[in-house]
């Protein structure tokens, strides 16, 4: 191996049910690939989640809030489980999930949804539509209608009750979204889909006017745009024509559940979390699956995929992340398969072992 000439300090944030045991698979292939190009990194393993109402009675402990803004980037498992499903509002697990977003300030959401040849037959598509997609969504997750004002319960004219929500998008929030959308379409297929409701809705007009205005400072992108109601049409009849998608949070939330729908494989799906500056939040899309916690089950391979995530979008090491992103396709391509995503004709194994697969692969790369 070479001398190691860059360091980073990673936060783990294992957190409840299946977390532990895929972050720890994570960890480890996270570590060889990096020292495979170079890179070291100190890992600082903070509570978060059920784990941290147990032990201190809050559910984001100050110390882990600042320990994750002090490093480079931040892995995290999952959060959650029934234990603590009666606990009031601010004593939930989730609770502290809201909060490190909140606290970490990631504004940008993004959510690949890969269709690996390997496992084709997991899609919920037909085998000709579902082979060699390869999307990623783009969600812009702090503003939007979710948070705008004024919102709430009242009367209307005619004395009917009436709630109501407010879509309100900023010429700032709307700009830094664009260019993280532009800067992930470049390091991909150099195509971005802005989608929105700009036949009707003026928050939307605005989004399109402000999409295509950032547009200029990315002329190796080619931005088309298309409305909601089509594009969530046109993910299930033909997802290949997507390479990069950028949308506000409510178009974004639905669109990123169907996208990964169309994979078939919620085991295998990684995501990230990125703010202005600071460090980014990297994690798998399923919960903590409390259903197989503790027995070896878990499929690593989101989380292994999220720890590359952290790699290309996080940390800018574009080289360590195909080394793993490598490793997972030989891992599959062996046939080794966690129990979600088994097939006859393949190598069942658990977690561990899985992980211990991926090593190998991760180590016959030149
Ligand atoms: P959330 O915690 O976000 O509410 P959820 O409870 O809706 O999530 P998950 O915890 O993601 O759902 O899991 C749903 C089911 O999918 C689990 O019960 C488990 O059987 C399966 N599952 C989820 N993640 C994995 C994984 N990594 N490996 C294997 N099976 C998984
Ligand atoms: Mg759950």
């Amino acid at each position: 191996a070479t001398t190691p000439s860059k360091h980073y300090t990673i936060t783990l944030l294992p957190g409840d049910g299946i977390g532990p045991e895929v972050i720890s698979v994570a960890t480890n292939v996270l570590k060889l690939a990096a020292s495979l190009e170079g890179i070291e990194f100190d890992f600082q393993e903070m509570p978060v989640g059920g784990a941290a109402l147990d032990s201190t009675g809050l559910p984001l402990p100050a110390e882990t809030l600042s320990a994750a803004k002090q490093s480079d980037a931040v892995l995290l498992g999952a959060i959650g489980g029934y234990k603590w499903d009666k606990n009031e509002k601010h004593l939930k697990p989730e609770t502290g999930l809201l909060q490190l977003r909140a606290g970490l300030q990631v504004f940008a959401n993004l959510r690949p949804a890969t269709v690996l040849p390997q496992l084709v037959d997991a899609s919920t598509l037909k085998k000709e539509v579902a082979e060699g997609v390869d999307l990623m969504v783009v969600r812009e997750l702090t503003g939007g209608i979710y948070f705008g004002k004024p919102r709430g319960f009242g009367v209307n004219e005619n004395g009917q009750e009436i709630g109501f929500n407010t879509e309100v998008y900023a010429t700032h929030e709307i700009d830094r979204i664009a260019r993280v959308a532009f800067e992930t379409a470049r390091k991909r297929s150099g195509k971005l889909c802005s989608v929105d409701k700009a036949n009707v809705l003026e928050a939307s007009i605005f989004w399109r006017k402000r999409v295509t205005a950032i547009a200029s400072e990315y002329p190796d992108v080619e931005l088309s745009h298309m409305y909601v109601d089509n594009a969530a049409m046109q993910l299930v009849r033909d997802p290949k024509q997507f390479d990069t998608i950028v949308t506000n949070n409510i178009f974004g939330d639905i669109l990123s559940d169907e996208a990964s729908m169309i994979t078939g494989s919620i085991g295998m799906l990684p995501s990230a979390s990125l703010g202005e500056s600071g460090p980014g939040l990297f994690e798998p899309i399923h919960g903590s699956a409390p259903d197989i916690a503790g027995q070896d089950k878990a499929n690593p391979l989101a989380t292994v995929l999220s720890a590359a995530m952290l790699l290309k979008y996080g940390l800018g090491e574009e080289n360590a992340a195909k080394r793993i992103e490598a490793a997972v396709l030989d891992t599959l391509s062996r046939g080794y398969r966690t129990g979600d995503i088994y097939s006859a004709g393949n190598k069942l194994v658990g977690c561990k072992e899985m992980g211990e697969e991926v090593l190998k692969s991760v180590d016959s790369q030149v």
